[in-house]
This record gives C-alpha cells, structure tokens and sequence, in this order.
C-alpha cells in the first residue's frame, strides 16, 4: 500500500496519509498541478497555505531558503513531532503551497507510516483531509465520509495520537511566535530557546481590519454538520 501510495505521488496524484495530529491530504510539494488538486478536493480558499512534511532533517535545505539556528534546536527537541515551523521558502516550493507568501511551514511527523510515504517519495504538502470548515479527520473512516470519489486512495495508519493540529510557529523573526496553539506550547519552545511569545490573535480573534499573521486565523473551523 506504501509504494501504491508514493507512485500515485509522484504521479501527481492526491493521497490521504495518516500523521499524529490530523489525517492529512498530501500531494507532491513540488508539483503545482499536484497540489491544486488538494485545494480542488477540499474547497480550501486560495489564500490558506499548505504544510510541508519533511521525513528526513536533508530535505529541510530542499524546503526553506534559509534555515534559523533557533529552527534547528526546535527540530533537535520536537521533530519528529506535532510542530510547524514557518521559515522563508526555497524556490523549489510553488506559489500555490505557500498561497503566494515567500514563508513556508514545515513538519516532521511522528507517524511512521507518514515518513515512511515521504521518504518513498518526495516531500509532501497537506493539510487536513477534510472539506474545508468540517472537522478534521483523526481515523481514515472519516477521511473516506469527506473524500470519497474525490481521491484514488486513502491509508489507513490508525486513530492519530495527538488528534488535533499542529503548533505552528514563526522562525522569520527575533523572537518565536506562536500563530496556532497545539501540543508543543510556547512554554515548551521557551524552555528551549530561552523566548518564545503567542500572537494576540490565537486568542481574541482578529482585530477589525487587521492582517492574519497565518490566513488559517481567518476561517472558521471545525463546523459539523449536527447539533452539538
Ligand atoms: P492545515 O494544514 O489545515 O492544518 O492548515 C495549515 C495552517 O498553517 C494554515 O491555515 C495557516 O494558518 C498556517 N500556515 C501555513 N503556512 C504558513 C505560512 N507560510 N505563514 C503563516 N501561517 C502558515
Ligand atoms: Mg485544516
């Protein structure tokens, strides 16, 4: 199922993989016409980028321009692990990943099965494997409910340990900022770097007018479709 998964790949196709956080739809991050298909799949805005899943520490130099010392002590502690970590972007990433800002995010997963894909393949852009708004997947029965007739194929890696999204964090300033909370919190990143700060909007929202510092800030997530 593994080397199915990386040929559909690297044929430009899009493939649901199982991570620790979130089920994930993954597509060649090197291949725009690739990831267009993730966007058409899940009805995600345009201006929402992608994460990139490394396997290996090599493919970070493939994946971001330049990389921060204070990055690669994050790595050292929490790779592979539920952190994003957004840096500035090498040529090789397309427009389309990046919804056309000049930083890329980047994870490592934890999850075997992922690396496993990334590392029979090629580094892997992919968010959730949900329509976009709908609550994300954690098992591949979800992933089949949204998905279904919409991908040639999904992996089944089991229930996801972590179950929620990523942290993502900012390495393009002085201080690490924090843009979406998740398992590994500021506390743990200051613990490591000596810093570390959250932005404002994790947890009043946005401002009236201001720019989201991550566009994910702007859309409303994890709307089912039943009472709760
Ligand atoms: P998802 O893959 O659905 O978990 O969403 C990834 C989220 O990470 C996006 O919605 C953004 O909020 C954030 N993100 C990804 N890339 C960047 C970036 N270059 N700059 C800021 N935030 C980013
Ligand atoms: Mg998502």
């Amino acid at each position: 199922s593994l080397d199915k998964a990386a040929r559909l790949l690297l044929e430009g196709q899009v493939v649901g993989i199982p991570t620790e956080t979130v089920y994930g739809l993954a597509a060649d991050a090197f291949n725009p016409q690739a990831v267009e298909k993730i966007f058409r799949a899940k009805g995600r805005p345009q201006d929402n980028p992608l994460i990139v899943h490394i396997s290996d520490i090599r493919q970070l130099e493939l994946v971001a321009e330049r990389v921060p010392k204070a990055a690669l002590k994050l790595a050292a502690a929490f790779w592979p692990g539920p952190l994003t970590m957004i840096m500035k972007k090498s040529q090789n990433i397309p427009d389309i990943v990046s919804a056309g800002l000049d930083t890329v995010g980047i994870r490592m997963p934890l999850h075997k099965t992922a690396r496993e894909i990334i590392s029979k393949s090629r580094p892997l852009a992919a968010p959730s494997a949900n329509t976009s708004g709908k609550p994300s997947p954690t098992e591949a029965m979800h992933v089949f409910e949204d998905m279904h007739g919409k991908i040639p194929l999904i992996i089944d890696g089991g229930a996801c340990s972590v179950g929620v999204e990523s942290t993502v964090v900012d390495m393009t300033g002085e201080i690490p900022r924090v843009l979406r909370p998740g398992a590994v919190t500021e506390e743990m990143i200051a613990e490591v770097l000596g810093a570390a700060e959250t932005d404002e909007a994790t947890k009043k929202g946005l401002a009236k007018g201001q720019t989201a510092r991550s566009p994910g800030m702007k859309y409303r997530h994890y709307a089912p479709k039943a009472p709760v």
